[in-house]
Formats: structure tokens, sequence, C-alpha cells
């Protein structure tokens, strides 16, 4: 039997050997509780006043001089993000531009050294913009897309997969956490399955990082790119990044030549020649303010250990599913029950999700809305109180009992 009061929740909360993190973030609303930071997570006070000194200091006093510090910080804070978060040897990971940029540079990449073979392989619930990348990248190269079937609940499977991935296939591209489920895919498996056909992988882990331990070196992965304003705190537009496997850098290529990937880029040289590194993945001028909040994030997650957030993230998940089903008829929850297959977010069911959603704002609990009937709640596990998920949870079941979300349009707001 379950406890389910809310003294009990108060008692995990006692526990919890990470409880602490909570105050080292900017202070939101009094009572209100955010479910939302796999979408985007919340500001550290350290990233708040690093960021006043970098604007101060490093560029109100040092100005153009500042670049001389400046200029290494991109893959400076690669290897310090590679090392604590993705299992990644130094000089592997840059932080650069978006994810979808990324994506698109290192998927044209992986194109390139593949030639002769036709297919990209990516499944059919993968999130939009890499869908859209890999679609776009198909017709502007005169290549086939493969869209293997993905459950939206439960994933996709390794033998649909495996019966997608082919002599004639290039690349693979799949999201490590699905985003609109959580369901999490087991990354060394299948780099393994997509290797034994002799295509690339390339893995999106912008719902894992921070949230899931991932060993992209030991999983032997080629390519890897991720978000940092997720769980990493490190606010909207934030830059992303990106992975190369070391063995391969000198030799693939990507496919917006700018001056960053430039060798001795200071020489200006007559044409473009890149550097065999890391480095040659980089395009313009990296975004220093949205980098320098990367490194803050990666620093306050690191501090947490990614171990201790995974075992936080799997006890508030399975918290949070176990009150659903003690409390909310009505729903169900389809995201895998298994921990070991899902990330840190739940997706719950109902017809009404749109309307619950907005009422629970109202309510003063942040979810997402995701098409086509599901609430997602996403307890981040450095900021995110077993309190907060009852609270949530008991919100939530006040509102779909009264029917407090018939108030509520039905039609759908710009942005959900
Ligand atoms: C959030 C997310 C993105 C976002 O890409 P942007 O270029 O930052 O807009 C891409 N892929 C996945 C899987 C995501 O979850």
């Amino acid at each position: 039997m379950i406890d389910l009061s809310r003294d009990h929740a108060e008692r995990l909360d006692a526990a919890d050997p990470l409880a602490g993190f909570r105050d080292e973030f900017v202070d939101a609303e009094p009572g209100l509780i955010y479910l939302d930071g796999n979408s985007l997570g919340r500001p550290p006070k350290a990233t708040r006043e690093r960021l006043a000194g970098v604007v101060a200091d490093e560029w109100g006093r040092g100005l153009i001089r500042s670049w001389s510090q400046w200029i290494d910080r991109p893959a400076l804070v690669g290897d310090l993000l590679g090392a604590e978060l993705l299992g990644a040897a130094p000089g592997q990971v840059m932080v650069a531009d978006s994810t979808t940029v990324n994506l698109y540079k290192l998927a044209v990449a992986a194109l390139d050294a593949r030639p002769g073979r036709r297919v990209i392989v990516t499944d059919d619930d993968n999130f939009p913009t890499d869908r859209y990348v890999l679609e776009g990248l198909a017709a502007q190269r005169e290549r086939a897309l493969r869209l293997v079937h993905a459950d939206i609940d439960q994933g996709l499977s390794i033998a649909a997969l495996r019966a997608a991935v082919d002599a004639d296939t290039a690349l693979v591209c799949l999201s490590h956490v699905a985003y609109r489920s959580g369901a999490l895919l087991d990354m060394a498996e299948i780099t393994d399955l997509v290797h034994e056909r002799g295509a690339l992988v390339l893995w999106d882990v912008c719902h894992a990082a921070g949230a899931v331990p991932i060993e992209l070196d030991a999983a032997g992965a080629d390519l890897a790119v991720g978000c940092s304003y997720k769980y990493l705190n490190a606010g909207p537009g934030a830059p992303a990044f990106l992975y190369v496997r070391r063995a391969t850098q000198a030799t693939m290529r990507q496919p917006i030549w700018g001056w960053f990937g430039q060798r001795d880029q200071f020489e200006m040289g007559a044409s473009y020649d890149p550097e065999p590194t890391i480095a040659r993945f980089a395009t313009g001028t990296p975004a220093i303010l949205g980098v320098t909040a990367v490194e803050e994030g990666v620093r306050l997650l690191a501090a947490a250990g990614i171990d201790r957030l995974r075992a936080k993230g799997v006890a508030l998940t399975s918290y949070l599913i176990e009150l659903a089903d003690a409390w909310l008829p009505g729903f169900a929850v389809v995201t895998p029950r298994d921990p070991a297959r899902r990330g840190s977010h739940v997706s719950l069911y109902h017809p009404e999700a749109w309307r619950l959603a907005q009422a629970l704002i109202e309510a003063k609990v942040i979810p997402d809305y995701r098409t086509p009937d599901r609430l997602r709640l996403g307890p981040a596990p450095i900021y995110t109180r077993f309190v907060d998920v009852w609270e949530a949870l008991n919100r939530l079941r006040d509102i779909a009992e009264t029917k407090a979300y018939e108030r509520f349009p039905a039609r759908r707001a710009r942005v959900t």
C-alpha cells in the first residue's frame, strides 16, 4: 500500500541528498510549481551573477581585449560538459549554434562520409526539427528519408529499427529520450546495430542531457547534438552543443565553411582550410553570454552529480506515476513504466489535455501540453521537490473532479 499523504512527500524531501540545490536557483513566484524544466530550465543564481560580471567586467571594461579569454570558451565548456554529463573525453564537444543548425551540420558531414549510400533513417515521431532538417537534406542531396514507425508512448522498437537499417543506409538519427513520452532508447545497443550495417549514428540528446547518464564514448557514438536550455538551465535560446568522435574528426566536413573553423583563423587565409580538430565544426562568432550560461548550468549539475540526478529523476517520476494511478481516473500514464526505459518526464493521456493544461497554469502549476492529447509533466531533479509533485497532482485531481477545465477554450494557443 503506498502512502498518499503529504507528510510522506515531506519525508521524501527530508531524505533527499539534492534538496539543498533548490536554493541555488533564482526565486520563482511564491507557490508556483514548475514542471517544465525539460522545456526551459530555471535560472541558477550563479548564472545571474556570472553574466552580470561578464557584462560589467569582461565586456564593459575588457571590451575587445576579452576575446583572448573568450575565444577558447566554447571548447572549454564543451570539455566540461563532455566530462560531467556526456561521457566524452576532451576535444570532442563544442558549444555552438542551435541544435537545429548542429544537426544539419553533422548530418551533412555524415552523408558525405558515406558516399554511395542513399538512405537516412529516423523515426516518424522524432522531434519535428530533426525530421524537417533530415527531410530537407534528403531533398537537397537526393537521398531517401526512411521514417520508421515509433509508438508515440512506448517509443521506437529495436526490432523495427533493425528491419529499417541496411547496406544502403548512410545515417541513422534518433533522439535518446523521446520529447513527448519520455521513452528512453538504449544508446549502446542501437549504436552497435547501426555500425554492424556500416552506417553512422547521430544522437539527439536534448531531452536526456542533464537528466540521464550519457556515455557517448563508451557507446561508440559517432555524432551527437543537444540543447542547453532544458535540463542544463542555460536560458532561452542559449547555444547548443555538438559531439564528434575524435577518430573521425579530421575526415569529416560540415557544410558551413565559416572562419571559426579555419586553421590559424586570424591569418585570414585566402581559402578555407579547416582545423583537423573539433574546431572545424564551429561556424561563426560564438554567443559568449550564452556559452558562459552553459558553463554555469553544467557546473551546478556537476556539483549535484549525474548519478544522483538520475536516481532522483527516477524517484520523482515513479512517485508521480503512483499518484496519477491512485488519484486520476480518466487519465492514463502513457510513459514507459519501467524507469530504465524513460527519461525524467511523464506524459499523461486525457482527451481534454489542452484545457487541463490551461486550468493547471491558472492553479499555478506549469505543465506542458503536447499533441494530440498529452499532458507532459517534467520534474527536473535538481530543483523539484516531492512535495511539488504531490501538490501538482493534488491540484490536477481537483481540476479533473470539479471539471474546472471546462471554462477554458478548446482552441489551442500559438505557443503550447
Ligand atoms: C528541444 C529540442 C530541440 C530544439 O532544437 P532548437 O534548434 O533548439 O530549436 C531539438 N531536438 C529535440 C529532440 C529537442 O527536444
